[in-house]
């Protein structure tokens, strides 16, 4: 039977409780355990995939093709390990599940209520990932806040679980957030005090408290919260602003969450906790020999999370080649070909993003032109890459008014076009194309070089796609097809002849980026922005 801990969240949202918990699973996972994390989503949409990123921010992929929350790639990315649908429920999935079953006629006429109804199908799903045998220890996340009325079923599940698991078979962790007060030089536990106090109205105690706090906390101020929130002193855990998310393990190994957590389940560890592969990645990362600029072009770039997971594959990148990379954020929407060589000549590299749409298509399309014949390093990423197949379809190979069906579909020369399998799909919701997909590399190519094998499978989300009706033009052109699903041939990747780094690629390579394995792709392109940079110097 696997071990539970679950993470609650008091005072505010964005305390840091996805971090929180893919650092815990890290340090268990360094000393010998099986971990996963799971997340409970309480909002009642099915997933977050129908929602805008100004909303939720990025939309993470599994490699099974559930549009999930952007947690789930810290915790892939913390752990090195694979999620799927399992990993990620929301009350959307909770409700859909008690409805189909009220239909059926499973509930024998009774009255389907919150209580036992709706909080049984969470309960089981919470359970659902240990059964599989293959976990020492699951983390689960209860995503929103104390106190939140969605969130009331989830603690209450909790309540009921920790009554019928073993003792000692769970423990709860509760994150909140100790503020310092400038004007009367304080840190504060009064909200502490109050998140904990409704959390235990529920019903619901916690073992261990961590505290988000810009300041270190005292002895006295951990014994206060200590003896008004019920717990013990060393149970009052420190969870301190840092630098970067991946010093977070590091820190609260100080602190000793791992050790305390493992005490309260009752588990040895098969081995002393070895983080020596992280700490060499944190050194790297932060002992940067060089600096590089590269541009991320996109519409929801104000956004920090709407990028979240190609932000990070960046950060795997910058390691790998010990170098700082200071990322521009660029709205398409304000670039136009008056402007581009101000906003753009100063890059060693430019990233345009994924995305849905019209709105800032005429920028993309300025910046594409301008990487490709100034000879900067260019990396398309799914919009991205149609964009630039759109603009060399367009500027080089002649072909006028080509386009994305997705913008226009009246165009003459839809080079991008529907997929086949999207023309009659109405519902928008887990419709795209979701998920892992085998791709053959061509021999040669800047991909075969970056990844070093030829068949290599990457995750995707979109509905359009490269028109192969257009392949032969414009690889007579100079734009080469060097990624080919191979079951259904259609063009995973293109690149550009006679340019030092142009690669455009249908899937989302950021998505499978994680500290032990940068995503080869990044790696390379952030190489050629480095070289980029030295032939500038010279
Ligand atoms: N909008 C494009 C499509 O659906 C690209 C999607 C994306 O960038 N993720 O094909």
């Amino acid at each position: 039977m696997a071990k539970h801990i679950f993470v609650t969240g008091g005072v505010t949202s964005s305390l840091g409780k996805g971090i929180l918990a893919a650092s815990l699973s890290k340090l268990l996972q360094s000393r010998g355990f099986k971990v996963t994390i799971q997340k409970f989503d309480p909002y009642i949409n099915v997933d977050p995939g129908t929602m805008n990123p100004y909303e939720h921010g990025e939309c993470f992929v599994t490699d099974d093709g559930t549009e999930t929350d952007l947690d789930l790639g810290h915790y892939e990315r913390f752990l090195n390990v694979r999620t799927s649908q399992a990993n990620n429920v929301t009350t959307g999935k909770i409700y859909q599940t008690v409805i189909q079953k009220e239909r059926r006629g499973d509930y024998l006429g009774k009255t389907v209520q919150v209580i036992p109804h709706i909080t049984d199908e969470i309960k089981r799903r919470m359970l659902l990932i240990s059964e599989s045998g293959e976990y020492d220890i699951v983390v689960t996340e209860v995503g929103g806040t104390v106190g939140d009325i969605e969130s009331l079923p989830y603690i209450e599940a909790i309540r009921q679980l920790r009554l019928e698991l073993p003792n000692q078979d769970s423990i709860i962790i509760h994150l909140t957030l100790v503020p310092y007060l400038a004007s009367a030089g304080e840190l504060k536990t009064k909200p502490t005090q109050h998140s904990v106090k409704e959390l235990t109205t529920h019903g619901v105690f916690p073992d261990i408290i961590a505290c988000r706090t810009e300041r270190h906390l005292s002895d006295e101020i951990k014994s206060k919260i200590a003896l008004f929130c019920n717990v013990e002193k060393r149970a009052v855990i420190e969870s301190a602003d840092a630098d970067t998310i991946y010093d977070v393990p590091v820190l609260l190994q100080e602190e000793k969450l791992d050790e305390i957590a493992l005490e309260k389940l009752g588990l040895q560890s098969p081995q002393d906790s070895n983080l020596t592969n992280w700490k060499a990645f944190l050194h790297r990362l932060k002992h940067p020999k060089k600096t590089i600029k590269i541009g991320l072009i996109g519409k929801y770039v104000e956004l920090q999370d709407a990028y979240k997971s190609i932000h990070e594959a960046f950060n795997h990148a910058k390691a790998q080649n010990e170098c700082e990379i200071e990322l521009e954020n660029i709205h398409s929407q304000y670039i136009s070909s008056d402007n581009v060589d101000l906003k753009l000549s100063h890059l060693n590299g430019i990233l345009v993003a994924p995305g849905f749409g019209d709105r800032g298509i005429n920028g993309k399309l300025t910046a594409i032109k301008y990487a490709r014949e100034n000879n900067i390093p260019f990396f398309g990423i799914c919009l991205g890459m149609q964009m630039a197949v759109v603009e060399f379809s367009r500027h080089v190979a002649g072909i006028e008014g080509a386009h994305s069906t997705e913008m226009n579909e009246q165009t003459e020369h839809p080079v991008i076009s529907l997929m086949a399998d999207q023309k009659d799909i109405v519902d928008k919701g887990g419709t795209m194309r979701l998920g892992a997909y085998d791709c053959a590399l061509k021999e040669g190519s800047k991909a075969h070089q970056a990844y070093g094998e030829i068949l290599i499978s990457e995750r995707h989300r979109h509905r359009f796609e490269f028109n192969n009706d257009y392949l032969e033009v414009l690889t007579a052109k100079g734009l080469k097809a060097t990624g080919i699903n191979p079951a259904t041939n259609l063009v995973e990747i293109v690149e550009l002849e006679n340019h030092p780094w142009f690669v455009g690629v249908q899937f989302h390579p950021e998505l499978k980026s994680t500290v032990a394995n940068p995503q080869p792709l990044f790696v390379d392109f952030v190489e050629a922005a480095l070289k980029h940079k030295e032939v500038l110097v010279h």
